[in-house]
């Protein structure tokens, strides 16, 4: 897979990314497998991913303005 933004090789790796879980909160999730390029800040989520994202999202304490999770497959 290429970058869509400088068509470097995107590569495999993890990182933490925060997703906003409704207009007042925020979930970050830790060590979430993506595709990083590696010539510039582009990511990638693949979809079997997201889906997990929307499952911890789902499963998050809305009335928290923050919650850190950690991600596991
Ligand atoms: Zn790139």
């Amino acid at each position: 897979m290429r970058c869509r933004v400088c068509g470097g090789l995107m590569q495999r790796g993890v990182t933490d990314l925060p997703f906003k879980q409704s207009d007042r909160s925020i979930v970050v999730i830790k060590n979430l497998p993506v595709l990083l390029c590696e010539n510039c800040t582009e990511y990638s989520v693949e979809d079997p991913v997201m889906a997990t994202v929307e499952q911890i999202l789902d499963a998050a304490d809305e009335a928290a303005e923050l919650s850190v999770v950690k991600y596991a497959a």
